[in-house]
């Protein structure tokens, strides 16, 4: 058959105001910055007070339209000039079949120069995301069919953040989406201001002995602070800890992995499946948990499929953004055996939906996957135009 090749691309920033940011109300210290900046003290990360994203749209010769997104919490215009003033000419005139060919040669592009990561990968994401829309439209089937097809028939979610002031109030959050049919939950240990044992402790009696909590630590511990402090919350049955020590103390990671009765989770900043090996060679986790915001499905299938080859299992992670990454997301998972969970963002979930033409859904503790060709899911770009910069 012919090939019907890409003629156009176009990258934008969307930008969504929130009532609180991202993780609950800000402590004393914390405040933000004249560009809506401010740093969340506990973890030394930086944060915008808005939800922000870089939404990618490409189009074919017959006018096949695919969708991309990517990261664009901070310094979007990075991304999107990577994307218009370099990678975008490089795609143009090539064959969405070829999405993986087109993927490594976009890599090579600069690999040598040490941009195999970070922004540079990002940009790589939203092409790629875009790309396998369209070669799925063309083929006119799903995302997770041309993935080699569907295996679950919903994703489990689990509940991320409990962002309220006080814990009192994180655990009446938890209570309510416990009522709403969700068994799974994760509190985050920066904002936990009373101590992560008492956190874990005052979230399991409310919450009782069937459901699951996780705790994510943010990369702040040395190894061995991270053992006690995952020893400590093993009496109440600790789901998984995540990102206990910094991301570039491997051997920290593997150490705390085989000092603990506990699972431990990575991946959220890996960008590539040899971020993966690195890590998984090492057997420093037991859950992986792969960004679509950071990998696109090209590096998300390579991480995954990696991770399934050494028997671990699959939790993707769900960072902020308008949809289109987290539908990606979701069609990879329906994809892949190993994936038992994934990350709900239930403070921007439903409300994102205005913006979306999709019947994606996460109610009673489970995602559907989106219906249709592609990704199942487009923006509705009237709605967005406002937001769009
Ligand atoms: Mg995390």
């Amino acid at each position: 058959t012919m090939s019907d090749p890409v003629v156009k691309i176009k990258a934008f920033i969307v930008t969504i105001p929130r009532d609180e940011p991202y993780l609950g109300a800000l402590r004393p210290g914390e405040e933000p910055n004249a560009k809506g900046y401010f740093i969340r003290k506990k973890n030394r990360t930086v944060y915008p007070t808005v939800d922000r994203s870089v939404l990618l749209k490409m189009e074919t010769k017959n006018g096949v339209v695919g969708w991309g997104e990517t990261y664009g919490i901070v310094a979007p215009r990075a991304t999107v000039a990577l994307i218009e003033d370099l990678l975008a000419d490089f795609v143009i005139g090539r064959d969405p079949m070829d999405r993986e060919v087109i993927h490594d040669d976009l890599y090579d592009l600069m690999r040598v120069r040490g941009y195999n990561g970070g922004f540079y990968l990002d940009a790589l994401a939203a092409l790629d995301i875009a790309l396998w829309d369209i070669a799925a439209k063309q083929a006119n089937v799903s995302v997770a069919k041309l993935l080699g097809g569907q295996r679950h028939e919903t994703v489990p979610a689990y509940i991320s953040g409990l962002p309220k002031s006080t814990l009192k109030e994180r655990v009446a959050f938890a209570a309510d989406w416990a009522a709403k049919g969700f068994d799974s939950f994760k509190f985050a240990a920066p904002v936990a201001d009373d101590g992560v044992v008492k956190e874990m402790t005052s979230l399991r009696e409310a919450l009782g002995g069937d459901v699951r909590i996780a705790c994510d630590l943010h990369w702040v511990h040395t190894a061995d602070q991270a053992v006690t402090l995952i020893r400590s919350l093993e009496s109440q049955d600790l789901w998984f800890a995540e990102a206990p020590v910094r991301t570039e103390d491997i051997d920290g990671l593997a150490k705390v992995s085989r000092s603990v009765g506990t699972t431990i989770a990575a991946g959220e900043e890996w960008r590539t499946v040899f971020d993966a090996a690195l890590r998984i060679n090492k057997k420093a986790c037991g859950i992986v948990q792969p960004e679509m915001g950071h990998t696109g499905i090209t590096q998300f299938m390579r991480i995954s499929r990696y991770a399934e080859a050494h028997h671990l299992e699959i939790i993707p992670h769900a960072t902020i953004g308008v949809g289109i990454f987290l539908a990606a997301s979701i069609q990879a998972s329906a994809a892949l055996s190993a994936c038992s969970c994934h990350e709900f963002q239930h403070s921007i979930f439903k409300k994102n939906l205005r913006y979306l033409d999709t019947d994606m859904a996460c109610e009673n503790g489970q995602y559907s996957i989106p219906s249709g060709v592609g990704l199942g899911v487009t923006p509705d770009e009237e709605a967005l135009k406002p937001l769009i910069s």
